[in-house]
């Protein structure tokens, strides 16, 4: 089984879902962040961190 990763879309950091120390919730879907620092810039903004980060993959 691989561990699932998600980005931390503050950074562009791939980090794993498991071991994500910090997350956030917006519009129903959950988004994984590394550090406080990344969760409190996205969950000022999130719609800017939406943007370019479609479609990305590890
Ligand atoms: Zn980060």
């Amino acid at each position: 089984m691989t561990h699932q990763k998600e980005m931390d879309r503050a950074c562009g950091m791939w980090i794993e879902k498991e071991t994500a120390p910090f997350r956030s919730t917006w519009q129903g879907q959950t988004y994984y962040f590394c550090s406080k620092p990344c969760k409190e810039q996205f969950d000022q903004n999130p719609e800017r961190y939406m943007k370019g980060f479609e479609g990305r993959k590890p």
